[in-house]
């Protein structure tokens, strides 16, 4: 068995381990890497003590549909410290518009604009899909802009959907692409009662727009039968943990504070990484390498260009982590965005709506996210506060007074800055990487191919990419 050297320990380095020592037979030549002092990446959990712990937002799995995957991945943990969510309950979002808390579906609805509004947007849409038909049938773009204008019309994507984005993302519509339409759900508008939505759930074109308007409600046979899970303990830290534990286990040897210095390749073979741990340096003989981690780093410690590749810098994320008295008034919703240009507030999730133990002495935790600008300082009281009278506007809590708790945590990553530029610039730097023609390195992880972003998606391409090396051993 030949050594295999995994760069970064987030969820796709780790289960990249994991696949690979249920699969091969001497897993104490696999080393994990990573710069931080402890592994888990985003699924890392805030511990604070008798405050509880807070995840980095909502993150929770879904069943894939590849059986093989979502058994093993279910076996990180015995089968009783899961807990399962089917039909609508796999996922309960809802959405901040137009003043109002929708908590049927996370797409802005329509109907809650002014009878006036509503008409002349009805009037809008149905023209506009009247004269593009054909081209929403072909379209294929990176475009958020092209997409927007093309699927709805002008007059909903600059008055309804624009907006949203702009503020969400600090940029014009016209710089976004496609991925910013998941990141903020505005690929779909609601826009009709249920029994029209129902209709329409049988049409080609119609359906790709409009939202159901109550997830609840979504007919069964429209609706996936993929389950999603969460551990049966809250924290996604000790979910980390144990995964963990069972790589180390299996002989796995994982270190951490560590960074790589250098790549040392003979002709297109990777053959050591020099890395750097506690100030000291040492060299890694390697027969196969697993980078998990940003592209850019790969391409600037092997000198392919990439001085040319303008990209937006992301927007910077801080999480507002608080503890309620009373129970937020967002129904079963496990999080919610918000649209409203003048507001910080991206996301807003409330944990014990999909795992009561999250309950911290009857108290509520709540993680709001906020997106913003990099460039920008902010005064982190002032923040507080404002963040504060938005959730008294989202009318989820009735008093200030009831938070005994609120800690304020800035990312050192975020969301990647979903614009056209940057898609095109990731698109070339992973052609040119590739060119290089490496025979013993896959790349895997956030943004390691086109669109992957979602850890969904990246457990899937985790596995992909563990079973192709699987076969080379
Ligand atoms: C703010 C935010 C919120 C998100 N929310 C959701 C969500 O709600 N639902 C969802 O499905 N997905 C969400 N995602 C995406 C999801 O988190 C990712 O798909 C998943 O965590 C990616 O795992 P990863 O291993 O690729 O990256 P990460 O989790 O980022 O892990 C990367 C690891 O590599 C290490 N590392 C980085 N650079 C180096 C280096 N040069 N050398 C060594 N180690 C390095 C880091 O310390 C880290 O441990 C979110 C992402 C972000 C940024």
């Amino acid at each position: 068995m030949k050594n295999i050297v995994i760069v970064g320990g987030g969820l796709a380095g780790l289960f990249t381990a994991y696949a690979l020592i249920k699969n091969c037979t001497h897993p104490e030549n696999i080393i994990i890497i990573d710069r931080e002092n402890e592994v888990g990446g985003l699924l890392n959990s805030f511990d604070y003590g008798i405050n509880g712990k807070f995840d980095h937002g909502a993150h929770f799995f879904q069943e894939s549909g590849n059986v093989d995957l979502d058994r093993l991945f279910k076996s990180i943990l015995p089968s009783q410290e899961w807990i399962y969510f089917e039909n609508y309950k796999r996922d309960l979002a809802g959405t901040y518009f137009n003043g109002k808390l929708q908590t049927d579906t996370q797409y802005i609805n329509l109907k809650n604009l002014s009878e006036t509004d509503f008409q002349v947007a009805l009037t809008c849409f149905f023209d506009n899909f009247n004269k593009n038909a054909g081209k929403i049938a072909s379209l294929t773009t990176d475009s958020a802009y092209e997409y927007l204008n093309i699927c709805f019309g002008k007059h909903i994507t600059s008055k309804y959907i624009a907006p949203g984005l702009e503020k969400t993302f600090g940029r014009d519509l016209a710089d976004l692409s496609l991925q910013a339409l998941s990141l903020l759900p505005t690929n779909r508008i609601s826009l009709f009662d249920e029994e029209a939505a129902a209709d329409i759930l049988d049409t080609n074109l119609l359906k790709k727009l409009i939202a159901y308007p109550e997830q609840r409600n979504l007919p069964s046979n429209k609706s996936t039968n993929k389950k999603s899970f969460y551990p049966s303990k809250f924290g996604l830290d000790s979910f980390v943990k144990s995964l963990e534990n069972t790589l180390l286990k299996a002989g796995v040897k994982i270190l951490t504070n560590t960074k790589v210095c250098e790549i040392i390749t003979e002709k297109n073979i990777i053959t050591n990484l020099v890395v750097e741990q506690d100030q000291k340096q040492f060299k890694l003989q390697i027969d196969h390498i697993v980078w998990t981690v940003p592209m850019f780093s790969f391409a600037s410690l092997l000198k392919v260009a990439s001085h040319d590749l303008k990209i937006d810098r992301p927007q910077k994320t801080v999480l507002i982590n608080l503890l309620l008295d009373e129970k937020p008034a967002m129904k079963d919703l496990y999080y919610f965005y918000c649209h409203e240009p003048d507001f910080f507030t991206y996301r807003v999730t409330n944990f014990s709506n999909y795992c009561s133990n999250a309950l911290v002495q009857n108290k509520y935790p709540l993680t709001v996210e906020l997106l913003l600008n990099p460039i920008e300082k902010f005064d982190f009281d002032v923040l507080k506060e404002k963040v504060l009278q938005e959730i008294i506007s989202f009318g989820i809590l009735n008093n200030i007074k009831s938070i005994p708790f609120l800690k304020i945590e800035p990312l050192a990553s975020g969301f990647p800055m979903p614009t056209v530029k940057n898609v095109n610039s990731m698109n070339t730097l992973r052609s040119r990487v590739l060119e290089k023609g490496f025979k013993n390195i896959l790349f895997t992880g956030t943004m390691a191919e086109k669109d992957l972003f979602y850890q969904n998606d990246v457990l899937i391409d985790a596995f992909t990419k563990a079973n192709q090396l699987l076969e080379k051993l």
